[in-house]
């Protein structure tokens, strides 16, 4: 082994040997020491605080000292998967430990061996259990009490760990790591860290790694979390910065063109909160700097209009509105939608068009060559005021006469560098509309999208009705689905429709390994509307008319499914989350989302929103196999116990990475942007801000410090090389 130099970008091969620098490549894709130093613990089991497993109440946090009494897993009933069932005991009592999933850890979990356990305590069926421990062994062979010595006074990391690396074999790897350091340069400037009483970049490594009391956790925790924000503000202020400094064509409301003759054939009035949005966006329009601005409005909330009239008003000056959607069913359907908004507006240059009026084109990625070359000629030689379309706007060949104004729906289907792939058509930088249905607390948007303005649509223009959800707990309740796929034919036979919402399009697409860690890492076979519809079709909903919907279906087929839920043929549209947003059929009443589990808490959110839209009332139902008190399951009761979006999206944001939230999936092997959470971390991104923004206020090329200048250059290729991409 060559002498490795002690840095944080030395390989881990110098510092762990091949084999275990294999495994670490392969499990989390680290390769320096870097890479693995940023790997932290989830949390410390501490000697000094063990329980006796008779004195546990239900939701005490708890470390005890116990041994393994026995050990048994057996398969899930009606789907794959299993569950671990641990029976340990101290002497004073018993208690059981349940893993979904992780039969893999039954090697480790032998008959006789001892080990600290540590959880929150949860009851089920009477009695006390840990679900999902954290552990650790105590080694084989070793006696118990010196073993337990060992342990006193010391705090164990637990690491997330899988079964070809377990916690304590990542906490020997991290420390040849740590010991292998000379010294570690830091990137914050000394007069921040004074500021704060934060500890240098090498002592924080150290300490969160291997505290010697949990303060000082914490204070490298804080430190850690703090070169976060700090990183992501800074770049987030130079962006600003930089579009501050841009210059465009102002386009200003104009009196007597298409705008105003659409105002006036609106059949209803503006809501107070529509008018008030509007102004602040074409005051935006009438400036020469371009408009970043995100419109965020509960679903129903009226948003398409409002961004209709912005785009009118680029028209009325000459210019074009791109509209970018995430799927295409949503391109389609805002094509259909805006057609029969503008009605005779829409038919510029075509019989029975009217003053004014301009033309409205589509392009998606699997339109037939004729359709594709006459949007392309639409687009490019100006005749169409507005276009409309997928990804595949951003293909090369889309070329426009005058781009003035970018719509986006749904924000967080589009990463920053495909906003800046559409800008780069454009002559003079374009203005910029973001529309979101997922609501976020001002303060977090302020500080999250700190490159955006912010508008807000509050009420919700038509009455809707309300949505009753509930949980289908299959694990404890199996029978509880087919009374799902009852609830289901009693709607129909009232004459209303269903949706299902499967995670998945076929059994073998394994796009969400994303949410794996949940369940460890083999997840249960989850539901897949290839499989579902064909089996619902001769079973549980025999006689009722059933259409798959997903992402992989034909543009035709897609479209005409869509149009044939619409107009009522069919009963029951069994889907991926190609639904989830826009989609508007008001007789659709019930909707039952399989292995629930598998979305995040705004999804739901979105997804629940397609029913209720009519004059009957909604119901939704959570199908999940999640056991009761795992993170997953609690996710799920939030939903079903509120319909108040801010507050739904403030228990997703608190589970969400702020890169997530930025729209930039960290791939795993980069260390940015781990600790640091959106909502918990308000006061310090706060903090942060001010902090970056009077640094760069005294040297804003960051010439005196060219550490931190290297580091933000490493975030910003992060940012821009991985981006959310799932249409
Ligand atoms: P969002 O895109 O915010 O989810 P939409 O723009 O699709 O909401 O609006 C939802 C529905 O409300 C649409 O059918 C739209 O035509 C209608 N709508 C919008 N604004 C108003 C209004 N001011 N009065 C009555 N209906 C409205
Ligand atoms: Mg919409």
């Amino acid at each position: 082994m060559a002498i490795a130099e002690g840095r944080l970008t030395t390989k881990l091969v110098d510092v762990v040997g091949d084999r275990t620098a294999k495994v670490l490549d392969t499990v989390f894709g680290y390769r320096t020491v870097s890479d693995l130093l940023h790997h932290y613990p989830r949390r410390y089991l501490v000697r000094g605080e063990l329980s006796d497993i008779a004195e546990l109440n239900e939701g005490d946090e708890v470390t005890v000292l116990a041994e393994i009494y026995s050990s048994s897993s057996r398969k899930l009933q009606g789907r794959k998967g299993s569950i671990l069932e641990v029976i340990v005991t101290d002497g004073s009592a018993k208690m059981s430990l349940t893993f979904f999933n992780q039969a893999w850890r039954e090697k480790e979990l032998r008959v006789g061996r001892q080990g600290l356990f540590a959880g929150k305590v949860g009851v089920f069926n009477g009695k006390r259990q840990l679900a999902h421990p954290d552990y650790e062994m105590v080694p084989d062979g070793s006696d118990v009490d010196s073993a337990v010595a060992d342990f006193a006074g010391k705090f164990l990391p637990v690491y997330p760990a899988s079964s070809k690396l377990p916690s304590w074999k990542i906490a020997q790897c991290v420390k040849l790591a740590i010991d292998s350091l000379d010294e570690v340069p830091d990137f914050i400037p000394p007069h921040i860290l004074e500021k704060f009483k934060y500890p240098s970049a090498q002592q924080a490594l150290a300490q969160i790694h291997n505290p010697v009391d949990l303060d000082s956790a914490e204070l490298s925790k804080a430190r850690l979390t703090f070169d976060e924000a700090f990183l992501l503000q800074l770049l987030l202020l130079e962006r600003r910065a930089e579009l501050r400094a841009l210059k465009t064509v102002a386009r200003p409301v104009k009196s007597g063109g298409i705008l105003e003759t659409f105002d006036k054939s609106l059949p209803w009035k503006l809501t107070p909160g529509q008018v008030e949005v509007s102004r602040e966006i074409e005051s935006d329009l009438a400036a020469d700097i371009p408009m970043h601005r995100l419109l965020q409005g509960e679903v129903g909330s009226g948003k398409t209009v409002v961004a209709l009239r912005a785009m009118l008003a680029v028209v009325d000056s000459g210019g074009q509105a791109a509209l970018l959607a995430p799927t295409e069913v949503l391109a389609a359907q805002h094509l259909r939608t805006i057609e029969k908004l503008l009605g005779p507006l829409a038919q510029g240059g075509m019989l029975g068009g009217v003053e004014n009026a301009t033309q409205i084109t589509l392009l998606t990625g699997s339109q037939n060559a004729a359709a594709r070359k006459e949007a392309l000629a639409l687009a490019a030689s100006g005749q169409a005021g507005i276009v409309i379309g997928t990804h595949a706007l951003l293909s090369e060949s889309v070329v426009f006469s005058d781009l003035g104004l970018i719509v986006v729906d749904e924000q967080h289907r589009f990463g920053v560098e495909q906003r800046d792939a559409l800008k780069a058509k454009a002559v003079n930088p374009p203005h910029l509309l973001v529309m979101t249905a997922t609501p976020i607390p001002r303060t977090v948007a302020m500080t999250v999208f700190g490159d955006l303005d912010i508008s807000t649509l509050r009420e919700l223009p038509l009455g809707r009705q309300p949505i009753t959800t509930h949980v289908v707990p299959t694990m404890e309740k199996p029978t509880f689905l087919d009374r799902a796929w009852e609830r289901i034919r009693e709607e129909v036979s009232q004459g209303h429709q269903a949706y299902i919402v499967a995670p998945r399009i076929a059994a073998e697409s394994s796009e969400d390994a994303d949410l794996d860690f949940l369940y460890g890492e083999q997840s249960p076979d989850i539901a897949s509307v290839e499989e579902l519809a064909p089996k619902l079709h001769g079973g549980a909903l025999k006689g009722l008319r059933i259409a798959p919907l997903h992402g992989r279906l034909t543009t035709e087929l897609k479209d005409a499914t869509m149009q044939a839920f619409s107009t009522g043929e069919i009963d029951v549209l069994v889907s991926t989350t190609v639904i989830e947003v826009g989609v508007d059929v008001p007789n659709a009443t019930v909707m039952v989302i399989m292995d629930a589990d598998r979305f995040g808490v705004s999804q739901l959110h979105q997804l629940r929103g397609r029913v209720g839209r009519g004059t009957s009332p909604g119901l939704c139902l959570l199908v999940s196999g999640a056991p009761i008190e795992t993170p997953a399951r609690e996710r799920l009761e939030a939903v079903s116990k509120t319909q108040d979006g801010f507050e739904l999206s403030r228990i997703d944001l608190e589970q969400r990475r702020e890169g997530d939230v930025l729209g930039a999936t960290q791939s795993g092997a980069r260390s940015h942007l781990r600790l640091l959470r959106v909502l918990r971390d308000e006061g310090l991104i706060e903090e942060a801000r001010n902090v970056a923004a009077e640094l760069l206020e005294s040297d804003s090329s960051l010439k005196g410090y060219p550490l931190l200048k290297d580091e933000l250059e490493m975030l910003k290729k992060e940012q821009t090389s991985t981006y959310i991409d799932k249409g």
